[in-house]
């Protein structure tokens, strides 16, 4: 069974200013997609394509127009709120880490809030697992008392990584998580991530426009262009509209990434 089940998922919005008719575009034409668990998969497309409009049907966070969403097998398609059971099992990590932490609470809590929340962790139970959470992603347990202005940006990014992992839940969106890193920084989180897909069986729905990461990391990936999604490669070489999309992505990238490292390295991770 699928962790994430689309179906024929529609989604539209309105455009137009103040003096010219509202029209409407479709963001999301016929979206169908399966994601499985432990799977990598890739979503890759210029800004403005739809990808992050996909992760929030995903997450819940906001309905499609047609189509139904599955998440673990429960359908969950027009309900205004994840039921809890469900909820856990799909965290998010967005690219700005400073707006998306709250800045008068420490790493510690920013953690703890989905230990509690989810599991009714506290106490000792609650200070032991955020400090194996801080360590998981390359932070020190000391680092728990420290508020968010007290990191760089890879390391608060980390922080949310953190979070997203606390309920140890089946799917993590990554919306651009990783695209304001450094690329060494980039490449450290990804390899950790990787390490944790294969130790939990973690999916992940990596969304990116940069093609070189999507393809070391993913094991498969889609290109999204005019709402609609095209699997590399066989059907991007049918399709010459979307292959030139993907060729305009393709030339606007230009430094190769750093080597990929061993496992070991992770612990001593700079920034
Ligand atoms: P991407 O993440 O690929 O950059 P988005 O999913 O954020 O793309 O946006 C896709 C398109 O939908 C964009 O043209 C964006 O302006 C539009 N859009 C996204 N959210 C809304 C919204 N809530 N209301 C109106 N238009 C939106
Ligand atoms: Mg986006």
């Amino acid at each position: 069974m699928p962790v994430i089940e689309l179906r024929n998922i529609t989604k539209s919005y309105g455009r137009g200013g103040f003096f010219r008719k509202k029209e409407r575009f479709d963001v999301l034409k016929d979206i169908n997609l399966d994601l499985h668990a432990g799977e990598c998969l890739g979503l890759v497309g210029r800004s403005g394509s739809g990808k992050s409009t996909l992760g929030r049907i995903v997450l819940g966070l906001e309905p499609p127009d047609c189509g139904s969403v599955r998440i673990l097998g429960n359908d969950v398609t027009g309900l205004k709120e994840l039921p809890r059971h469900v909820r856990r099992e799909v965290q998010v990590v967005f690219q700005n880490a400073i707006g998306s932490t709250n800045p008068r609470m420490t790493a510690g809590q920013i953690i703890s809030e989905p230990l509690r929340n989810f599991d009714g962790l506290k106490g000792r139970k609650l200070k032991n697992r955020v400090a194996m959470l801080l360590e998981q992603v390359g932070l020190s347990p000391d680092d728990a008392g420290k508020l968010p202005g007290r990191f760089s940006g890879g390391q608060l990014q980390r922080i949310c990584i953190a979070r997203a992992l606390a309920p140890s839940p089946k799917v993590i969106v990554l919306d651009e998580a990783v695209s304001s890193l450094d690329m060494l920084i980039q490449a450290r989180v990804l390899e950790l991530l990787e390490s944790l897909r294969k130790k939990h069986d973690t999916a992940y729905l990596f969304v990116s426009h940069d093609l070189r990461l999507v393809n070391r990391f993913c094991s498969r990936s889609f290109l999204m262009n005019n709402g609609m999604l095209h699997a590399f490669h066989p059907e991007l070489n049918a399709d010459t509209e979307a292959r030139e999309a993907l060729n305009k992505l393709s030339s606007a990238i230009l430094p190769p990434l750093p080597e990929r490292k061993t496992g070991k390295e992770h612990a001593g991770m700079p920034n």
